[in-house]
């Protein structure tokens, strides 16, 4: 009775329905309906050697696996999806996304060595003004389905750099040299890192961040999880 009660009770403050399409779930499936599921374009790199985010890296800095939940294009639901989450406030979609994708790595086999999941940071300014890091509550949803820990704070940013949006390839690559820090690289030293993100574009954030993490414990290894990836490859180099 009790427990039937806290349910009737859970559902209404938090009704069961499909992050993406707003649909009712007849039962939890990471928070995501079937049809969404369906339609939703995976890109399966998790489960490939070699693959397009793994080549964006090649040559540049060494990452031992690299892979994107699903594609960013056009003016898709998945779009708006990440559009609510980065600046609508919904948080919880960050999280149940990232839940789905920690299941996707884990059931893959390539992940099984990650020791810790570290996202991307926000700047603190910019922290307060949004209220959250979604980049951190993906890697917090992709920690819970891995049974892994989310390490925080070690990697920060020196700067708040303007959004990277609108920027030209060549500008955007002056604008991130120097952009992280790492404090305590104790905490890093010999694991293997899960760096995560939310959105992956040209790569530029995400290079300088691990060129900092490989300058302050050379010998730890990271792979990248991104939730989405564009889906033409812009060039970096
Ligand atoms: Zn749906």
């Amino acid at each position: 009775m009790l427990r039937r009660l806290s349910a009737a009770i859970g559902s209404l403050l938090f009704p069961r329905r499909c992050v993406a399409c707003g649909e009712y779930l007849t039962k939890d499936m990471h928070g995501i309906c079937v049809r969404c599921r369906y339609e939703i374009p995976l890109t399966n790199y998790w489960k490939m050697a070699d693959n397009p985010v793994k080549e964006r890296f090649a040559g540049i800095v060494p990452i031992a696996e690299g892979s994107a939940l699903f594609f960013y294009a056009g003016h898709s639901l998945w779009r708006t999806l990440v559009h609510k989450f980065k600046y609508g406030g919904h948080w919880h979609i960050a999280r149940t996304m990232g839940r789905w994708y920690g299941s996707e790595l884990r059931s893959s086999g390539r992940y099984d060595d990650v020791d810790i999941v570290v996202p991307i940071p926000l700047h603190p300014v910019k922290m307060l003004r949004r209220g959250y890091n979604q980049s951190a509550y993906v890697a917090e949803g992709i920690a819970e389905a891995m049974g892994l820990s989310v390490v925080r704070g070690v990697v920060y940013r020196r700067r708040n750099n303007p959004s990277q949006a609108r920027r030209h390839t060549a500008e955007r690559w002056q604008n991130i040299e120097g952009l992280f820090g790492v404090r305590h690289p104790e905490r890093l030293r010999d694991k293997h890192i899960l760096l995560v993100d939310d959105v992956l574009t040209t790569g530029a954030t995400m290079t300088e961040a691990i060129r900092s993490i490989l300058e302050a414990a050379p010998e730890c290894r990271i792979s990248v999880a991104t939730l989405a990836v564009t889906r033409h490859i812009t060039p970096i180099r």
